[in-house]
């Protein structure tokens, strides 16, 4: 199994997560050009390499928590040397995401926001309650996620987003509004907003609100560590080797479609 971005803060926690694990064990490490350890011994005598045709060579599957242009440059590779591709990598606009589906045509491929079971229950019920409480209720959503991280809204938020528009049969692009500032008039009918909040170490929160008129319902889900994520991922990875090509939702490996 190749990890790409395999010194990152979730690379780190993909590669413990393998040492468990019965059937998948690090075969290859890849980094970005540049870095400063590249050739570094890790697991399994496994050097890190920023070579991704040599990270290909015998790997049956790869997992990818890096950034978007990388995760499509290597995607294409994988694609090509007919290597399965699970990534939780977030921030791509439109097109890389319409690209990511193309390349699942030839490969197996999972690209999920969040690969947390209880996050993905958590879409699960902010659809529901969308169905359920309708328009009367107005939809917040706050995310606030560690200082480091690159894009915003986090890609959780916007899933959560598109599952509250799913259950208000809505298209969320013309719903969505993540800012406010000035004389901003009445909140429109059907908005459905999103506020991110960056600071210190956290993995991650996520709170849902549905304001209603002299009540509220909150749903939250906060990450304390990143390890959940990367068994997640793995666990995603054994699910889809062997598969046919194609994209897989993440609540398929999870059970929960
Ligand atoms: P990070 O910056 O700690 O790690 C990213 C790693 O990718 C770095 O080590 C970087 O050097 C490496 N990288 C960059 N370009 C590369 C290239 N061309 N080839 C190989 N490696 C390359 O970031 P992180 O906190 O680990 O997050 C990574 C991504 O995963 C982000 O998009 C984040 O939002 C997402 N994420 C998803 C989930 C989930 O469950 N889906 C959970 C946590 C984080």
């Amino acid at each position: 199994m190749l990890v790409v971005g395999a010194l990152g803060r979730m690379g780190e926690f993909v590669r413990l997560a393998l040492e468990d694990h019965a059937e998948l064990h690090l075969g290859s490490a890849l980094e970005r050009s540049g870095h400063s350890e590249i050739g570094r011994a890790l697991e399994r005598g496994v050097r890190v390499t920023d070579d991704i045709e040599l990270a290909l060579e015998g790997a049956e599957i790869a997992i990818d928590f890096s950034v978007p242009g990388a995760t499509l440059a290597n995607l294409r590779a994988a694609a090509d040397a007919g290597v399965a591709y699970v990534t939780g990598t977030t921030g791509f606009d439109e097109a890389g995401r319409a690209e990511i589906a193309q390349l699942a045509k030839r490969i197996p491929v999972i690209h999920a926001a969040n690969f947390s079971l209880s996050v993905n229950v958590l879409v699960w019920l902010a659809r529901e309650a969308a169905i359920r409480l309708g328009p009367e209720f107005d939809v917040e959503l706050v995310e606030l996620h560690h200082a480091a991280k690159r894009d915003a809204p986090s890609g959780t938020a916007l899933r959560l987003a598109e599952a509250v528009a799913e259950g208000r049969s809505l298209a969320l692009r013309d719903h969505l509004i993540l800012e406010r500032a000035g004389d901003i008039g009445p909140r429109p009918a059907d908005a459905i907003a999103v506020q991110t909040l960056r600071g210190g170490d956290s993995p991650g929160e996520h709170t849902v609100m549905f304001v209603g008129q002299g009540e509220r319902l909150e749903l939250a889900h906060r990450s304390h560590t990143r390890d959940h994520f990367a068994r997640g991922a793995v666990k995603a990875a054994a699910w889809l080797v062997d598969r046919n090509a194609g994209l897989y939702p993440i609540e398929q490996v999870l059970g929960l479609d």
